[in-house]
C-alpha cells in the first residue's frame, strides 16, 4: 500500500508543450483515484510520471513520504494496465500471468500457485491454456489486469483500461475492478473519459480541462452537488446540466423565458447586481407537480426520447436571441410530447448560479438534496 503526494508538480514536454500544471494532490493509501476529462487533458502524461514513464518537470512527487522524482519505475513498487492490453500473443494465458515472476527467477511452484490463485479471482481458471486471440475482449483485460495483479504490488494505475470492451462488457468489468480493489488495497490511479466509469469507481475523481489544468478534486457526490465551476458542472452528470445564460437585475435573474428570485440561492444577491450569470440545473432535478412559483418553467418540447425508466425532453426555454435547449429528464408516464407546451418546477435547492465572466460558482448556502 502507498500514500502519494504531489507538489506543484509540472510536465512541459520536450517539445515546449506544458501538458500538465501545478498539480498537487494527496492520495491516501488504498484510494481509488481516477482522473477524468477530455482527451488531450494530460491524464495519461500525469500517470506516466506516476508510473516513472516521464520525467516530471518541476515540482515534487513522494512515495510514502519519499522524494520519487528521480525514483525508477522498478522502485516505486507500481503495476500497470494499458488500454491495448499489452499481452503477449504468443505466450498462453498461463505464461502472460507467469511471465513477470518467471523474468524475477521465482520458484516454479510459486507461480504456479500463484497464477492459479489469480485466475480464479479473476475467473481465468478454464483459458489459462490458451492463447489471447482465442479471447473475447472482456477476457483479454482479465489478463491485462491479472499480470498486474499477480505482481502483489502497492500502487496500480490503469490507462483507458475499459475503452476496448463494449458496453455490457465495461458495466462488469467496472465493477470486478471495484471488486479487485477492494480485496486488494492497492492505491489505484484510474485513467477515463468516461464521467460515469469515474462517477461508479472511485473515492474520489480529479477532474482535468485541456491544457493539463485541475478543475476539481472531491468525492463522486461532491462533484455531482457541488461543482466548482462551469466545466465540471457540464462534465459530470449524463444528460448534462442546463446552462441558461442572463443578468442580475433588481436581485433577478432576467433571462430569456424566466425571471427568477435569485435570494434563495444565493449568499450575497446584492453583490451580483448587474452580473452576467448562468442558472443551471440538473435534468432530473426538475419537478412536475408544485406549488407554481417564479421557479416555474414553461417550455416548449423539441423531442422526446423513451429510455424505458426514464423520457429524455429536448425543449426549448425562451424566445429570440436567448432563446435556450434544455434537457429534461421526466418520467414516461408523465412525459410531453414533441410540439406541447410544458412547465415544469426546478427547486431552489437544484438551482445554481455561476459567474458568466470567470465561470466559477457563486457562493450559496443551499444544503443540496
Ligand atoms: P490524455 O491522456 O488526457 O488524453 P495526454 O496526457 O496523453 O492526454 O496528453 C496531453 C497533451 O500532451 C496532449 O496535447 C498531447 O498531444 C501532448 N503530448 C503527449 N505526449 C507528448 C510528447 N511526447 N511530446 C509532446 N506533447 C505530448
Amino acid at each position: 500500500m502507498a500514500q502519494l503526494l504531489f507538489k506543484d508538480v509540472n510536465k512541459v514536454y520536450p517539445n515546449g508543450y506544458h501538458a500538465v500544471h501545478d498539480f498537487n494532490m494527496e492520495i491516501k493509501d488504498g484510494e481509488f483515484i481516477c482522473l477524468v476529462g477530455d482527451s488531450g487533458c494530460g491524464k495519461s502524461t500525469t500517470l506516466r510520471m506516476i508510473a516513472g514513464l516521464e520525467d516530471i518537470t518541476a515540482g515534487e512527487f513522494y512515495i510514502d513520504g519519499k522524494l520519487a522524482n528521480q525514483m525508477s519505475s522498478r522502485d516505486r513498487g507500481i503495476a500497470m494496465v494499458f488500454q491495448s492490453y499489452a499481452l503477449y500473443p504468443h505466450l498462453t494465458v498461463y505464461e502472460n500471468l507467469a511471465f513477470g515472476l518467471t523474468l524475477e527467477g521465482i520458484d516454479a511452484d510459486i507461480i504456479e500457485e500463484k497464477v492459479q490463485a489469480t485466475a480464479k479471482i479473476l475467473g481465468l481458471t478454464d483459458y489459462l491454456e490458451r492463447f489471447p486471440r482465442a479471447l473475447s475482449g472482456g477476457q483479454c483485460q482479465r489478463v491485462a489486469v491479472g499480470r498486474a495483479l499477480i505482481r502483489k504490488v502497492s500502487i496500480f494505475l490503469m490507462d483507458e483500461p475499459l475503452s476496448n470492451l463494449d458496453a455490457k462488457q465495461r458495466v462488469t468489468m467496472r465493477s470486478e475492478i471495484k471488486q479487485i480493489h477492494r480485496s486488494v488495497g492497492a492505491t489505484t490511479i484510474y485513467v477515463t473519459h468516461d464521467q460515469t466509469e469515474a462517477m461508479t469507481m472511485s473515492d474520489r475523481i480529479v477532474v482535468m480541462k485541456s491544457g493539463g489544468y485541475v478543475q476539481q478534486i472531491g468525492t463522486p457526490y461532491e462533484l455531482y452537488f457541488y461543482p466548482k465551476n462551469l466545466f465540471v458542472a457540464g462534465f459530470i452528470g449524463e444528460p448534462p446540466m442546463n446552462f441558461i445564460r442572463g443578468t442580475v437585475e433588481g436581485g433577478k435573474l432576467v433571462a430569456s423565458g424566466l425571471n427568477i428570485d435569485i435570494k434563495p440561492i444565493v449568499k450575497d444577491a446584492k453583490a451580483l447586481e448587474g452580473k452576467k450569470v448562468v442558472f443551471a440545473f440538473r435534468p432530473e432535478a426538475i419537478k412536475l407537480e408544485a406549488q407554481p412559483s417564479s421557479y416555474t418553467v414553461t417550455s416548449k418540447v423539441e423531442l422526446t426520447e423513451l429510455l424505458g425508466d426514464t423520457t429524455n425532453v429536448y425543449a426549448t426555454v425562451g424566445e429570440g436571441e436567448g432563446k435556450t435547449n434544455v434537457i429534461l429528464k421526466v418520467n414516461p408516464h408523465y412525459a410531453p410530447k414533441m410540439g406541447d407546451s410544458f412547465k415544469f418546477v426546478i427547486p431552489h435547492t437544484a438551482s445554481y448560479l455561476f459567474d458568466a465572466e470567470t465561470e466559477e460558482v457563486i457562493e450559496s448556502d443551499l444544503k443540496r438534496h
